[in-house]
């Protein structure tokens, strides 16, 4: 924290109560804090000329920058990589996520802190929730970063989620299997991206192989059936310490070998499930106290219904196409989040369909951006690029995005189509 006198909050005596630090997994109250608005507890207000720390310094943490700085506020992010793509448009130290001199420095430097990724180690989110101003807290970090937790909280806040079982054991792995069905999904507890960290368990034989495979973790591995989908979706929502949560349209999302290719929105869906799946992402942020963003992976399921697949508690990959098709983009709106000024309006101005860029991508990419698109005038689109600075372009390694701007969700589909970019 900075001292006194230089900081432009409104309340400097609300301090974070440290004892707030992990807590309870299914996101209800200690018996102290009852009869307390549940949000009082951190709620303070930061204004433009404030600085901002965020924990990781991706591509998450330089569009938070890029929303924020607009709006008047200083960054700077704590990343072990000397050119991490926040670091270009903030300052940036340079420091193993787990460094708690590190943190402690970041702490020092800034008025508020936040994070890009979930995976905070548990020891650096309690000490800079004591030593700084942390309003997301450490619980809601606690919770997401294991399965079985997330799921508990999921279910508790009246959320549906595909039948599960914690396996601890190959034998417990049968049974399992035995009570939910095949196929299945074997996953870590803890860990896992972008299908990293799971298995399809399509006959019993699968059992095996995998649990050998996956039990390597040391974590706690959780069986899911396998939800016959008819589409995935997710909803991002916002809340501010002071209570008031928005939600923005429901995105629909497209995978390619588990990585998120498209985001469509509007979602193509009904306005029943639009509506169920929007109060749906409202009923797990208030349940779980969220301040700052919360994403919400969702599946539709051929039965007509919605489970709930994984929480994010920070600016989503499926809300980038937000930044040119809302009113407000989820980084402004996760900054006014955190600074608890009023959340923007959501609305969707346009269709619009976000499709990542990944190392393959880039080269063609590039030869596309250096030449007038006549495919973009006769569909009637705009394909608006973001590119994250990141030098090496491995293979699937996420480059940056495009936002394509169409009057038809069809004409943004068929530009993407038509286009050499994303072949083979
Ligand atoms: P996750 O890491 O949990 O987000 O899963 C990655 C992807 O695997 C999801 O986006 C789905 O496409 C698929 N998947 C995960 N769990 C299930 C499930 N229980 N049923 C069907 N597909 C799943």
């Amino acid at each position: 924290m900075r001292e006194s006198g230089k900081v432009p909050v409104t309340d400097p005596l609300q301090r974070v109560d440290a004892s707030e630090a992990p807590g309870r997994a299914d996101g209800s109250r200690r018996p102290e804090e009852a009869g307390r608005p549940k949000a009082a507890r951190r709620q303070r207000q930061i204004l433009p000329g404030a600085t901002i720390g965020i924990l990781g310094g991706g591509q998450l943490g330089r569009m938070l920058a890029h929303a924020g700085g607009r709006m008047g506020y200083r960054f700077v992010a704590l990343d072990p990589s000397p050119d991490a793509p926040c670091g270009h448009v903030a300052d940036l130290i340079v420091a193993p996520y787990g460094d708690r001199e590190a943190a402690r420095e970041l702490a020092r430097l800034v008025d508020v802190v936040t994070y890009e990724f979930e995976n905070v180690d548990a020891g650096v989110a309690t000490m800079l929730e004591a030593e700084s101003y942390v309003p997301q807290g450490s619980r809601l970090l606690y919770t997401t970063q294991n399965r079985v937790r997330e799921k508990r909280a999921v279910e508790a806040a009246g959320a549906r989620v595909a039948p599960w079982a914690e396996v601890a054991s190959l034998d417990g792995l049968r049974a399992a299997a035995d009570r939910l069905g095949l196929p299945a999904v074997l996953k870590t507890a803890e860990g896992g991206y972008d299908g990293k960290g799971q298995r399809v368990l399509r006959h019993e034989s699968d059992l095996e192989p995998a649990w050998a495979e996956l039990s390597q973790a040391g974590c706690p591995l959780v069986l899911e059936r396998f939800i016959e989908f008819e589409r995935e979706i997710s909803v991002i929502a916002a809340r501010r310490p002071s209570g008031e949560v928005r939600v923005f349209p429901p995105a629909e999302n497209v995978h390619v070998d588990n990585i998120l290719h498209l985001s469509i929105a509007p979602a193509r869906i009904d306005d029943r499930l639009r509506g169920e799946a929007e109060r749906l992402a409202v009923s797990i942020a208030e349940a779980l106290d969220v301040v700052g963003l919360l994403a919400v992976e969702m599946f539709v399921g051929r039965d007509g219904a919605l489970y709930v697949n994984e929480l994010a508690p920070r600016p989503h990959n499926s809300g980038h196409y937000t930044m040119e098709a809302c009113r407000t983009s989820q980084f402004e709106q996760h900054i006014r989040a955190i600074c608890d000024l009023p959340l923007g309006d959501t609305a969707l101005l346009t269709p619009v369909v976000m499709v990542n860029v990944l190392g393959e991508h880039l080269p063609a990419l590039t030869e596309w951006l250096r030449r007038p698109d006549e495919a973009a005038e006769r569909l009637g689109v705009a394909p608006k690029v973001h590119l994250y600075g990141k030098a090496e372009a491995r293979p699937k390694r996420k480059m940056g995005h495009v936002n394509v701007l169409a009057s038809r969700t069809e004409d943004a589909l068929a530009w993407i189509a038509q286009s050499n970019i994303w072949k083979g």
